[in-house]
Order: C-alpha cells, then structure tokens, then sequence
C-alpha cells in the first residue's frame, strides 16, 4: 500500500489525493532521501518547475511518471487544474529545479489553494541551499534571517542593506555570478570594508568553495577569479568572525584618529550595529586595561 492509500484508509476512504512537496538534490544526485525517490515513483503525476530539467533526475533513478510544468509564468493557470485533480482522488509531487520547493522557488500559491480547500500537504524534506551553506560556514547558526535575493536595482540593494545594518541574526543572501561583484561592492560600502563574510559556492558539487573573510578580501578574491556557479552569501553580526572585533576595532580607533570617546563609541556602535551603551562600557574597560 502506498503512503497515500494509507492515508485515505485513515481518512475513512475519502479519495481525495494528497499534495507531496518534494525536496530535490542541489547539486550531487546522490542528495536525494530514499522516501523523496519512493514518493516520485508512486504519485500519478509530478508538477516540475522546468521539465526538461527534471527528466534527467527521473531517468537516473529510474522513475517513470507524467511530469506537467509548474512556474513562475503559469502558476496561475496551473493551479486550479492541479486541485481539480487532486480533488478527484490524484496525488501529485511538486517539486523544483533544485532544493526545497518554495524557498525562492514557486509553490507557495498551489499549497495555499490545497489548504484552503482540505487537502493534504506533505513535505518530503531535503537539500536547501541555505541550509547547506549555513551548516559548513562556521558561523553562528543560533538565529538567522533569510533574506532571498537582494534587489537587483543599485538603490533598493543599498537602501535594504543599510536596514539590516544592525540586525543581530546571521543574514543569508541567494546570489548570481553575474551580480556578485556589484553585491560584494555595496557590502563593502555599507556594511564596511572590514566586515566578515562567507560566500558559500557551487555546494555539493565538483568545485564546493568556502571563502571566509571580510568582504574587501571578498572583493578581491572574486576580482582575480570572478565566480561561477551557484552562491549563497553568509554574513554573521559584525561582532562575529576571526577578523577584527569590536574591541580591537574600538582601541584601533581611539588611539589612531582624534575623535573623542563619545564619538568613536557612535561610530563603531552604528558599523557593528551594537547599542552605544554596550560599546561605551568596552571602551572603558578598555582604559582601565591601558
Ligand atoms: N529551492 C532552492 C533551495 O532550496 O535552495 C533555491 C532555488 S533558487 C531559484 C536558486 C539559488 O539557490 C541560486 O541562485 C543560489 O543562490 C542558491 N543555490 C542553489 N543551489 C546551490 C548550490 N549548489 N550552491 C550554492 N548555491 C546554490
């Protein structure tokens, strides 16, 4: 018995089909769960982002089933199709081109509908790039803040970064090759010269890259060997990272340039997104250290 026919047995034979969200290698095939495989092979039909892409995942683990396109482009018109028949007692996978469907991926319109009306989601979890990125970047996990592609437009990308300045979680960015340098310039800009990053490339893949430090040395790394493939950017609170913290920061400072303790306090508060009163008491343990 498949795991929807068990379902509708619990239901009280209700055939009503259940809605599978399947998560998807992002790189290496064999990043696949064995339910995920064993789900594909026993829905009736798969809804893929890009199909031709997916007959390639079905022909290396044998699955044989009717794939209809689901995207950005026609999520619409598909939908009301996909819950009639899924009303009419058919199960269906959604999955996308890569990862976990619906993280800056489409799907989120269809599950809504499937709720609304009653019928079963299930996740079937797996590989999201984030989550793969975040797990080898050796940063604070604790509490993150996903914030999908940055926009695109010069003065949106700065506007945002500058509101998340001071956001304590680690932020975590998707990126394209072709955008990064105009990223890592902005960073630089905003966020500070000296401010630690990690830009997690190609995951899972033949050439996988961590590069950790701080985004003027990410400027540069990317310069001499722009990037390709497929980027998550990671970007911990300032106080974080081997680069230099806000101690040294604060004493590089005062003891460097002429500005006053109030004033070298309001800057390195504002770089590190701290509250002042944190960094006025570090630079008075500061003096009495001196
Ligand atoms: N649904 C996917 C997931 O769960 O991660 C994300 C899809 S989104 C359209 C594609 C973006 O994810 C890429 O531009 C890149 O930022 C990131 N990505 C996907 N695969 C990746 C990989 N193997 N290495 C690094 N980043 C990846």
């Amino acid at each position: 018995m498949t795991e929807a026919q068990e379902r509708v047995e619990e239901q009280g034979g209700t055939p009503v089909g259940t809605l599978y969200v399947v998560a998807t290698p992002i790189g290496n095939l064999e990043d696949i769960t064995y339910r995920a495989v064993r789900i594909l092979g026993e829905v009736d039909l798969v809804a893929a982002e890009d199909t031709r892409h997916s007959r390639k995942l079905f022909a290396h683990f044998g699955i044989k089933k009717p794939l209809v396109s689901y995207h950005d482009h026609n999520e619409q018109q598909r939908q009301a199709g996909l819950v009639e028949r899924l009303q009419a007692g058919e199960n269906i996978a959604l999955i996308s081109d890569a990862g976990t469907p619906c993280i800056a991926d489409p799907g989120y319109c269809l599950i809504a509908s499937c709720h609304a009306v009653g019928i079963t989601v299930v996740p079937i979890p797996g590989p999201s790039a984030l989550i793969t990125a975040l797990s080898a970047a050796g940063v604070s996990t604790e509490r993150f803040a996903f914030e999908g592609y940055l926009p695109q437009k010069a003065k949106a990308r700065a506007d945002l970064l500058r509101k998340l300045n001071g956001e304590q979680r680690t932020l975590v960015f998707y990126e394209t090759p072709h955008r990064l340098a105009a990223t890592l310039a902005a960073l630089v800009e905003i966020l500070g010269a000296e401010r630690f990053m990690v830009v997690a490339r190609e995951l899972t893949k033949l050439y996988e890259e961590f590069f950790r430090g701080t985004t003027a040395a990410a400027v540069v790394r990317f310069a001499q060997d722009p990037a390709r493939g497929e980027l998550v950017l990671i970007i911990p609170p300032g106080t974080q990272g081997p680069q230099m913290n806000v101690r040294d920061a604060l004493r590089k400072l005062l003891n460097e340039s002429d500005l006053s303790r109030r004033e070298a306090v309001k800057l390195i508060a504002k770089e590190y997104g701290l509250p002042s009163s944190d960094v006025y008491r570090e630079s008075l343990s500061l003096t009495e250290e001196e």
